[in-house]
């Protein structure tokens, strides 16, 4: 970065009669201009990250503060009159769902800020993840039409533009290059689709909806789309700079699969190789399997992909016969490797006319990881336990991370000053020192409750603003923030909200110290359970937030569309971080760690990361509830029926208000089909939800009277901040350079 240059660009800067989105664009487009070139793929070894989804959020301060130049910029403007949180106005770009997608983007961040050579490739989204309204409760859904602020990050490559082709269409690939600051500048390539109408449809919507014929060959596009023009611009670039033999590809390239969605990618890898340069197929093959590693982010069947072969047939049929072949290649290996036939089809990649893409993945990639201890275990004993028998060497864990950088430095600059003042700054380049926060003074303690308050009256002044809801600064603060699925079981905090009401009420919680709970989710558009709990939720808020016996000791807030930004704020604001999916179901989960890495202490199940949270912060700092993988796996042996949890007055009463006219579902009948379904059918309850209820009620009480105890809570806190360095994606990026890139 050129400083000096852009400091100076920056002074001279003409700002009468520009508006905040012509701002935000000419003084990002100083700092692109001064930033310098973003690094070439191909010279030297990198890591490639394909994913459908990068979680951006906000690039404007973000990138900023990576360029070391975000407290001189807002003192210049401030100068001029401005104030640089003006540029909140400009949304996030959503190019991403959730976890997973966010994930994308804290890796990039890392690997930048580490310096090392990880550069992303995924589709530049007209429309990202729908923007949520709400409405008598209800969820609605409005376009996302981010670009309408400009795009100052991007640079558009139409030199590079490449053509994609399908049996019954042709399509343009255009790169848009986003610069990643750190240590280096790496790049994030994102493709546009550009041709007739029917071509542009390809980039247009993340996730569009696939319940039709038409919808799944779109989403199948979408993929092949991306993976094709990654695999064509790292091939030609080897092929520019060492020619046809392709045996050193795999010394120049990593490839890394970030979930199904871009394991098509192999098979065009193949395709490209076996035509264009005429290698053998086996040859292809094998440095195939030396180039990929796939992660693999769930155990739960929708993500595991499959592919009818007749729309596989139908838009790639060459494609498809390049599947079915390394199909038959992969099942005379399992077999010859020891497998039995029935095992070998277990790991099959074609069967009854379908592709399954998780065991193209697995059979090729030279790496499988899990996100976290339990779901590699998970994967190793269960999910893909043939293919860990017979390539016990390919399988490892990486437990997420999530970048301090944006997570820490940047939405809690209060705190990131005291842990300076406390231990250094060493601690910012490298994480592993803030370790040395433990053994802390009183001092800090008090810093840190002061910390929290200024935090947490931030995140409260911006709920006021946003959601026309007041709530008053001694709360203590729950935040349940994540993606709507009744895995995460965000029905479990309503019904023990609904316990915590009546207990109140009735005065048996009368001394209960007065909290809110918060809660932000999206539902999948399709899905139809989801935006039901979200509007019971919505219903629940209503009806507790109007009495006022109890309004002075208990709310809720559901803020609407929860994102990247609104996430910066909560997790920096929230005193108690709700992680409560059923054991086994949720593989990490990264919302867990922005919590812990602010002080927030974790209420949860022992799952996904949570496990390795309080193995670092103390199970004595954090409360630990519910039903474990294994306990849970006895329930079912035995037989589960939640009516007998039901029998507990207190789980009664507000299960019970699903259908007893307490709340009003608008006449749709969803309530009473969302209480059928936890106690009738075949299998009432999936989630274990009425079977942990109880101790999470339980579980909730105590975190609000050890609350009361304002010190010893913050030390609770404060321990785990002090041991979250672990769960810094630099840390998670180190080892993914180590044991699987080698870069
Ligand atoms: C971190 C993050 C997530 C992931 O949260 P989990 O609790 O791990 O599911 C989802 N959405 C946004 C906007 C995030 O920032």
């Amino acid at each position: 970065m050129e400083k000096t240059l852009f400091l100076h660009d920056l002074e001279e800067l003409d700002i009468q009669n520009k508006d905040v989105i012509t701002l935000y664009n000419e003084i990002s487009a100083l700092a692109m201009k001064h930033a310098g070139n973003m690094d070439e793929f191909g010279g030297y070894k990198c890591a490639y990250y394909l994913s459908m989804e990068f979680l951006i959020g906000r690039s404007f301060y973000n990138n900023l503060m990576e360029l070391g130049v975000l407290e001189e910029t807002k003192k210049i403007l401030a100068l001029k009159g401005i104030d640089i949180n003006v540029f909140e106005e400009i949304e996030d770009a959503a190019l991403g769902n959730g976890g997973l997608g966010r994930l994308a983007a804290c890796f990039l961040d890392s690997a930048a800020g580490l310096g090392l050579p990880l550069h992303g490739f995924g589709i530049r989204y007209k429309y990202g993840l729908f923007k949520q309204a709400v409405e008598n409760g209800c969820q609605v859904e409005l376009p996302d039409d981010w670009q309408r602020f400009g795009d100052p990050w991007s640079v558009r490559r139409d030199s590079e533009k490449r053509v994609i082709e399908y049996a019954d269409m042709r399509v343009y690939a255009v790169p848009y290059d986003m610069p990643v600051f750190g240590e280096k500048t790496n790049r994030l390539r994102l493709y546009q689709a550009e041709g007739d109408a029917g071509a542009e449809k390809i980039s247009e919507y993340l996730y569009p909806a696939d319940d039709t014929d038409e919808g799944k060959i779109l989403r199948l596009r979408q993929e092949y789309f991306f993976s094709a023009a990654a695999v064509a611009d790292l091939v030609e670039c080897y092929v520019k700079r060492h020619g046809k033999n392709f045996e050193k590809f795999p010394e120049y390239n990593v490839i890394q699969l970030n979930d199904t969605h871009p394991v098509i990618a192999v098979a065009e890898f193949i395709r490209l190789l076996t035509t264009e340069y005429r290698k053998k197929f086996t040859d292809a093959l094998n440095i195939a399997k030396r180039t990929f590693a796939y992660t693999n982010h769930t155990i739960l069947p929708e993500a595991l992909e499959c592919w009818k072969e007749e729309y596989v047939r139908k838009i790639l049929p060459d494609i498809a016969e390049i599947m079915i072949k390394i199909s038959v290649f992969a099942s005379r290996e399992y077999q010859s490797l020891g497998c039995t036939k029935e095992q070998a089809l277990e790991m099959a990649i074609f069967k009854g006319g379908k592709f399954y893409m998780a065991n193209l993945a697995v059979y090729v990639a030279k790496n499988v990881n899990g996100v976290a201890g339990l779901h590699t275990e998970i994967l190793k004993n269960r999910l893909f336990a043939t293919a860990h028998k017979t390539y016990p060497q390919k399988f490892m864990n990486k437990t997420n991370g999530v970048t301090h950088r944006r997570w820490l430095e940047l939405c809690n600059k209060e705190l990131a000053e005291l842990i300076d003042k406390t231990i250094g700054n060493g601690w910012r380049k490298d994480i592993s020192l803030l370790s040395n926060l433990n053994g802390f003074t009183e001092n800090t303690v008090n810093g840190f409750i002061e910390v929290k308050k200024i935090k947490k009256r931030q995140l409260l002044k911006y709920i006021a603003e946003k959601e026309g809801m007041e709530i008053p600064e001694n709360f203590l603060v729950f935040a349940q923030v994540k993606r709507l699925h009744e895995y995460k079981r965000q029905l479990m905090t309503a019904f023990a909200i609904l316990e915590l009401y009546y207990g109140i009420k009735s005065g048996k919680l009368s001394n209960l110290h007065p909290c809110v709970f918060i809660f932000g989710a999206k539902s999948a558009p399709s899905y139809k359970r989801a935006k039901t709990i979200i509007r019971f939720i919505n219903a629940i808020a209503d009806k507790i937030n109007s009495d006022a016996l109890t309004n002075g000791r208990l709310k809720v807030v559901f803020v609407r569309n929860y994102n990247v930004s609104y996430a910066e704020k909560i997790v920096a604001g929230a005193d108690v971080s709700l992680q409560v999916s059923t054991a086994g179901l949720e593989a990490s989960g990264t919302g867990n760690m922005k919590f812990m890495m602010n002080g927030a202490v974790t209420c949860g199940t022992m799952d996904g990361a949570n496990i390795e949270i309080v193995e670092r912060a103390g199970l004595e700092n954090n409360y630990i509830f519910g039903a474990t993988v294994e306990e849970l796996a006895n329930i079912k042996k035995a037989g589960y029926n939640p009516a007998v949890c039901v029998s507990d007055p207190a789980h009664k009463q507000a299960v019970e208000t699903l259908t007893d006219g307490t709340f009003s579902d608008g006449g749709s009948g969803e309530f009473k089909e969302l209480y059928e379904c936890l106690l009738h059918g075949e299998n009432p309850d999936g989630y274990f939800v009425l079977h942990d209820l109880g101790s999470y009620v339980q579980t909730l009480i105590s975190i609000c009277n050890d609350y009361v105890n304002n010190k010893k809570f913050a030390e609770k806190q404060l321990i785990n901040v002090a041991n979250s360095a672990y769960f810094s994606s630099d840390r998670t990026i180190k080892e993914y350079a180590e044991h699987i890139w080698k870069i």
